[in-house]
């Protein structure tokens, strides 16, 4: 057993502000506020403020960091550029982002890898130390899509669950209409056996159609995320709320969401037996950032 003692800082807890010591033993927070005596890890918290480690709920890291802005090309040119990359420059650019998350107080994130290098960010994410539920698009164009869901299938079974848990496969067709119902259904099977993640977007202009869509096929579920690009109408959000599905418009997020990228206890907030995914900062700077109360940065 490891116990890690965050000493005198400010305390963000869900319950408001309090000045006192953290406690973590192991991967759990075991005490918010009460003195602590002696620990093997003491960090020195005072002027400093501890708060749940942030949760990024929605990136498309492998666009951003690997072919930059995916707005300039058409779908088969991004994904070109990706296979072009090599691996190293793949990992490195993935590397960095990670780190730079982590840096930002960052311990948890839901985000689309590119295809190509998908088995390069599940890496790079174990190796970094971040929490990460991590998809493959499965909209690429109609003629890959088989290789695309033998890719899913291969990464669920070696990645889903790996680093004891802080590693997860998200299930991600883009749109409602990006895959033939047959493969939604395919998809959202395996997301029940799986215990995954259903990652996927509508836009506000066809919203209405979409939700509507979505809950036909049976797609609306409380392991679905959907993300918007706008604030949907008030019979889409109630649809989408009726079926415990997580909305996430703009930057957007929720406890729910939290809870949903990984296993066993709650984390997200500081309370005794919730994941020690803890960030103290300095003012706005991160200076310890700890995922099941591991320290895993900022690299200096
Ligand atoms: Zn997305």
């Amino acid at each position: 057993m490891t116990t890690t003692a965050i000493r005198g800082a400010l305390l963000l807890t869900p319950e408001g502000e309090k000045q006192g010591d953290l406690l973590i033993q192991d991967d759990a927070i075991f005490s918010v506020g009460p003195a602590v005596r002696t620990a093997d890890v003491e960090i020195d918290g005072a002027g400093m403020t501890a708060s749940a480690g942030r949760v990024l709920p929605h990136a498309h890291l492998g666009r951003t960091l690997l072919t930059g802005d995916e707005h300039g090309c058409t779908s088969a040119e991004r994904a070109q550029r990706e296979r072009d990359l090599t691996l190293a420059d793949a990992a490195h650019a993935y590397r960095s982002g990670m780190q730079a998350l982590v840096s930002a107080g960052f311990t948890s994130v839901l985000t689309m890898a590119s295809n190509a290098h998908a088995e390069t960010a599940l890496a790079c994410a174990a190796e970094v130390g971040l929490r990460a539920t991590i998809g493959i698009d499965l909209s690429d164009a109609a003629a890959a899509t088989a290789h695309e869901w033998d890719t899913l299938l291969r990464l669920t079974r070696e990645w889903h669950g790996a680093e004891r848990g802080r590693l997860r496969i998200a299930i991600a067709p883009a749109t409602h209409d990006a895959i033939p119902d047959a493969l939604w259904a395919d998809a959202l099977d395996l997301a029940i056996r799986a215990d995954a993640l259903v990652h996927t977007h509508v836009t506000q202009a066809e919203g209405d159609a979409a939700v509507t869509h979505l809950d036909r096929i049976g797609a609306l579920t409380r392991r679905t995320v959907l993300i918007s690009d706008g604030a949907l109408s008030p019979s889409a959000t109630a649809a989408i709320s009726h079926a415990g599905t997580t909305l996430v418009v703009g930057s957007d997020t929720t406890p729910t969401l939290a809870r949903m990228l990984g296993p066993g206890p709650r984390f997200g907030t500081l309370r005794p037996g919730a994941k020690a995914d803890v960030v103290v900062f300095e003012g706005t700077t991160a200076r310890t950032v700890l995922v099941d109360g591991r320290s895993v940065g900022p690299a200096s």
